[in-house]
């Protein structure tokens, strides 16, 4: 949505807000009606309703949240946020297999498989 919380949504990050002209880069939560509707009967396993989440290198699975982010950016002592690089990656059925290999003998599984380190 409009990053100034203008009540504009757009499926593109680049689009603008007519209201504003500031990017629609805010990221919200889409609520699938089957979510919503399944909210309180079907709460099983990681994911409890509308959370983003967050992977660690060694699989585990833990709701992100501002705090938590600040917290790993002091644990892997990042001085300057703008050094970080995002990646997407695929992952296929040679990702996965390659993904549940190397959970069975790595801790750093993700950066084994799609960094090759
Ligand atoms: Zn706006």
């Amino acid at each position: 949505m409009c990053s100034s919380y203008h009540l504009n949504v757009a499926d593109d990050p680049k689009a603008v807000c007519p209201e504003c002209r500031r990017y629609m880069s805010t990221a919200i939560p889409y609520i699938a009606r089957t979510v919503a509707d399944n909210k309180s009967s079907d709460e099983r396993g990681y994911v409890k309703g509308v959370v983003t989440y967050m992977v660690m290198d060694d699989l585990i699975v833990r709701p992100m949240s501002t705090i938590s982010s600040i917290t790993l950016l002091n644990k892997f002592n990042v001085k300057e946020v703008g050094l970080l690089e995002e990646r997407v990656v695929n992952v296929d059925m040679a990702e996965g297999l390659k993904l549940l290999s190397a959970s069975l003998h790595s801790i750093t599984v993700l950066s084994s498989v799609f960094l090759g380190k």
